[in-house]
């Protein structure tokens, strides 16, 4: 990818979570092993995020889809990766 930010300075202005209130972290269930885990999030990289993470237990690949609300809580979904 061409152009990675570096570091803070150039947030979405319609995004006001850079204020050190949004919660930058979250327990998910891994679908796979059900084993609780405690995962990073990045409230700077937007209100709506999706990405792959493996899990740390069992080393499978999740689907994490990251919604913030209006208030700097999140909601953190979890889906398998081959899950279909
Ligand atoms: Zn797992």
């Amino acid at each position: 990818m061409a152009g990675p930010r570096q570091g803070p300075g150039n947030l979405d202005d319609e995004f006001p979570l850079g204020d050190g209130t949004a919660e930058t972290e979250a327990t998910v269930i891994c679908p796979y092993c059900h084993q609780a885990s405690e995962i990073g999030l990045d409230p700077g990289s937007g209100p709506v995020q999706e990405y792959i993470e493996d899990c740390p237990v069992c080393c499978r690949p999740w689907i994490v889809a990251v919604r913030y609300l209006a208030d700097g809580s999140v909601r953190v979904d979890i889906e398998p990766e081959d899950g279909g």
